[in-house]
């Protein structure tokens, strides 16, 4: 056979490719070896607040492995140019603090960081066709709502101190659903009042077992008072964690998801991409959402208690937008002449926008940024996901009419007329599992729940650590310090305050 160069050299580079193909398994580098005394996978607040705190102690026997590029999770900062360094950012999950946090407060000024505390101004609120500065507005739109015996207090407390207090609460347990229980207890006319006041619907819309929710509730009701803001974002706590964590010897590997966890000798064998780890210690920093895609033994043994099944996620959608200019900040409560009348939040129960927060803090304000939508109602979570991936237009020009609806002539607030221009970006941010409350049925307490976690596997060093297993804390960053605190305290021989 007489081959032509050119053939020749194409049968080369078949025969080559065709090679290369074949032989890059066995190439591959196997994965390196590792030894760790701890290693924590999850590099979110609970995480990454366990290895900052062991930095000191153990410093380099401490490894931590976390999926993303990034630290922090939930705790997730952006800004209108990402590729900008040190731009202004703003929070797609965790923005605020408050005043009766004191963990968080105690770990912002152990980290130096700048807190703002701005005015808040004017909730403006709408369902049932009307749209009100006060919830007491709304009272006569829901016929047959008990009538409140508590001269000193408003309806949704009076309301919300029936559920709490009442000689019913220790029954709670007896009751399908929190559901069952509020309609039981405040009538299906105070069900719809509470659900339709509610910035947050889930609460109500989820299967969710009564007393574990009743306990929360007790703490979410001392949640009070004046929020700050980190100036730069809730990730300061992480960025500021991250360098002492280092600076102390942990070491910390990104973009490095753990994929298979088991038991070996008397330790643990994790593996990632790059990395087989030995470790004597696990520190599970990640939610139940995390599981399915773990595999191994430990996470399997973890996943098929029931503690652990009777946890549930809330998805949160949350959509953000920068405009070109503040077109709200006029937008006013008259019956307040001074700053505090200016409209920094609103909700309403008649469009999928469902709560819009305007950032009156310095360091947010001047991004000239909204977080137009900020759900977790089911349906209109799973319709933003879906809309987002269609056409980012459509969720545009959603949104618009949805701020349109609450601001436009809605008949109470000045100006009249508001005109919304076209946003210059929107950033939609789904959260699979937002936050974590216990669903219906469950046969454990919040507190049971924490306790569980301490030590899943009896006898084995291994514990769970975030805000999925602090449900007393559910949605907020506290919870997954806690988490972490309890861990630190019981197994680690630390003494931190805010257990
Ligand atoms: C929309 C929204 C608003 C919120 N607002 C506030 C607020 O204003 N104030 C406040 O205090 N809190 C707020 N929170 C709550 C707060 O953000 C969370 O409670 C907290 O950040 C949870 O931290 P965590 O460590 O428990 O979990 P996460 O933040 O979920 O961290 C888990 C980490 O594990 C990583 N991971 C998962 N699988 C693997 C794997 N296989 N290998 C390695 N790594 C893995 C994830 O990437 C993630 O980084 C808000 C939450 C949301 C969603």
């Amino acid at each position: 056979m007489n081959l032509t160069h050119a053939s020749r050299h194409w049968i080369l580079a078949v025969v080559g490719t065709f090679i290369l193909a074949h032989a890059a398994p066995l190439l591959a580098k196997s994965p390196e070896p590792l030894v760790c005394e701890v290693a924590i996978v999850g590099g979110g607040a609970g995480g990454l607040h366990t290895a900052f705190r062991l930095g000191p102690i153990l410093g380099s026997k401490v490894c931590l492995f976390e999926k993303e590029e990034e630290l922090g999770g939930r705790i997730h900062d952006i800004s209108y140019d990402n590729d900008a360094k040190d731009a202004p950012r703003i929070g797609v999950g965790a923005r605020r603090i408050m005043e009766t946090q004191t963990v968080v407060l105690d770990l912002a000024a152990e980290l130096g960081l700048q807190l703002e505390t701005p005015v808040v101004s004017a909730d403006l609120i709408q369902a049932r066709g009307r749209t009100a500065f006060g919830k007491e507005d709304f009272v006569s739109l829901y016929p047959g709502l008990p009538v409140k015996q508590d001269p000193s207090t408003d309806t949704e407390t009076w309301l919300y101190d029936q559920l709490r207090h009442g000689p019913e609460r220790g029954n709670a347990g007896l009751y399908p659903d929190f559901r069952s229980y509020v309609s039981a207890i405040v009538g299906k006319a105070g069900f719809d009042y509470l659900h339709d006041m509610s910035r947050f619907r889930a609460d109500f819309e989820y299967d969710l077992d009564a007393p574990s929710y009743l306990d929360y509730l007790d703490e979410e009701w001392d949640v009070c008072c004046v929020a700050s803001y980190p100036v730069g974002g809730m990730s300061g706590f992480i960025r500021g964690m991250e360098e002492r964590a280092r600076a102390a010897g942990v070491r910390i590997f990104k973009g490095e998801a753990i994929h298979g966890i088991h038991r070996k000798g008397q330790g643990y064998q994790l593996q990632s991409a790059r990395y087989k780890v030995a470790a004597n210690k696990l520190v599970l920093a990640v939610p139940p959402s995390a599981f399915p895609h773990l595999r191994g033994d430990v996470p399997a043994r973890i996943a098929k208690q029931k503690p652990f099944q009777d946890i549930v996620g809330v998805k949160v959608a949350t959509i953000t937008q920068w405009w070109p200019y503040a077109w709200w900040k006029d937008i006013r409560n008259p019956a307040q002449p001074d700053e505090k009348g200016q409209v920094w939040r609103a909700w309403t129960t008649e469009s999928c926008v469902n709560f819009i927060e305007i950032p009156m803090e310095a360091s947010a304000a001047v991004q000239n940024v909204t977080r137009s939508v900020y759900d977790d109602d089911q349906r209109c979570v799973e319709h933003w996901e879906k809309l987002a991936k269609h056409s980012m237009k459509q969720v545009e020009a959603e949104i618009h009419e949805g701020l349109t609806q609450i601001f436009h002539q809605n008949g109470v607030s000045l100006p009249e007329n508001v005109v919304i221009p076209r946003p210059l970006k929107t950033h939609v941010q789904i959260w699979p599992a937002g936050w974590h409350f216990l669903r219906a049925g469950a046969t454990n307490s919040n507190a049971e729940i924490a306790a569980w976690s301490l030590e899943p596997l009896p006898g084995e060093p291994v514990s769970l650590v975030g805000e999925a297993y602090f449900i007393n804390r559910s949605g907020w960053s506290d919870g997954a310090y806690k988490s972490s605190i309890q861990v630190l305290n019981r197994h680690y021989g630390l003494q931190l305050k805010g257990q």
